[in-house]
């Protein structure tokens, strides 16, 4: 069996750059796709701040820009996701659907996925008014009524953000308290463009088949419901890393993220970490695609030091 200077776990942003930058350095990176090739950023239309695209890109499109790239200095992909890696063997051996790859080194750029609140309209208008992400969408959302669903760090967060584009901000909580810091909290409260709906929930999104126009909110006290008009709704109730194949194997914080020890190596020598998969701050493509870079030259550098 051939053993690869380095296999690369996901195909979003982290990982298809480091795929070039492996690729460019001779290693013929073998890039284990994922099921969702392309990662997250497949699940956008309007990308408008990934450097270089003055006019904006498609999420998609950018993607196969990305893989189109890395292709052409003779990265190798496999499909589907890794079912199973052994970090402790050398050579170590990771195992997809079609059989077993063997590899010096790993890069991990397994990503994140935004946890989704499963109301109805909410996957039918994702890209089309709802969203995750505020960096990514808030300036889409000038002068229109923003509603965030959160009661975290987070949501506060993205709410204080998208008080700078929408007429109106409402934070839709279905308790009486935020989860989030004391100040954090204050901070939005506090906020003449935030509005608060404590005691009260999402129960669905509602469109014209193109853009969403507005949400039904209840509230869990009282039980009444109504209609809410709403541009832009953003569901910041968090992330969920796609780590739980490294349980046991790689070291993790509190919220199963990736931790990496010096730069982009981690306690498994010949492993190194890229993109959302570590990082639950900034979780942006041109964040991930840097991280990529970096994983790629530690990893270039471990195999030269070998
Ligand atoms: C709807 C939406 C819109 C966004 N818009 C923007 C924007 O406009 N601008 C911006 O900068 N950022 C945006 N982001 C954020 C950006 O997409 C992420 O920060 C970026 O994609 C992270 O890249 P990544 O490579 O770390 O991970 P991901 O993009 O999450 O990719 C992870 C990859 O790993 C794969 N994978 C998972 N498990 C396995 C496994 N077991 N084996 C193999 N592969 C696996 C997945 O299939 C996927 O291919 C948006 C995110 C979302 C959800």
């Amino acid at each position: 069996m051939d053993v690869h200077e380095v296999v690369i776990l996901g195909s979003g942003p982290a990982g298809l750059t480091a795929a070039i930058y492996t690729a460019r350095a001779g290693l013929k990176p073998v890039v284990v796709e994922g099921l969702k090739a392309g990662g997250q950023l497949m699940d956008t239309t309007d990308v408008e701040n990934y450097p270089g695209f003055p006019d904006g890109v498609q999420g998609p499109e950018l993607m196969e820009l990305f893989k189109k790239q890395a292709e052409r200095f003779g990265a190798t992909f496999v499909s589907g996701d890794a079912t199973k890696v052994d970090f402790a063997s050398s050579p170590m051996r990771v195992w997809t659907e079609d059989g077993e790859l063997q590899s010096k080194t790993v890069i991990v750029s397994s990503g994140a996925s935004p946890l989704e609140l499963g109301l109805p309209g909410e996957k039918e208008y994702a890209g089309k008014g709802v969203s995750y992400c505020a960096t990514c969408d808030g300036f889409f959302f000038r002068d229109q009524e923003i509603v965030v669903v959160g009661g975290g760090d987070t949501a506060m967060e993205e709410a204080l953000f998208l008080t700078r584009f929408g007429s109106r901000v409402t934070i839709v909580h279905r308790r009486d308290q935020f989860r989030a810091s004391k100040i954090m909290a204050q901070r939005a409260i506090d906020h003449e463009k935030i509005e608060i709906l404590w005691d009260s929930v999402v129960e669905q999104v509602i469109g014209d088949g193109t853009r969403v126009q507005s949400l039904r909110v209840k509230n869990v006290k009282t039980g009444d419901t109504f209609e809410r008009p709403c541009g832009g709704f953003f569901v910041a109730i968090g992330h969920r890393p796609n780590t739980e194949l490294f349980r046991d194997v790689l070291d993790m914080d509190d919220q199963a993220y990736l931790v990496a020890g010096h730069g982009a190596a981690t306690k498994m020598p010949g492993v190194f970490i890229a993109g959302d998969v570590h990082d639950h701050t900034y979780r942006q493509a041109v964040t991930a695609a840097g991280a990529g870079c970096r994983a790629a030259i530690d990893c270039e550098r471990w195999l030269e030091a070998q």
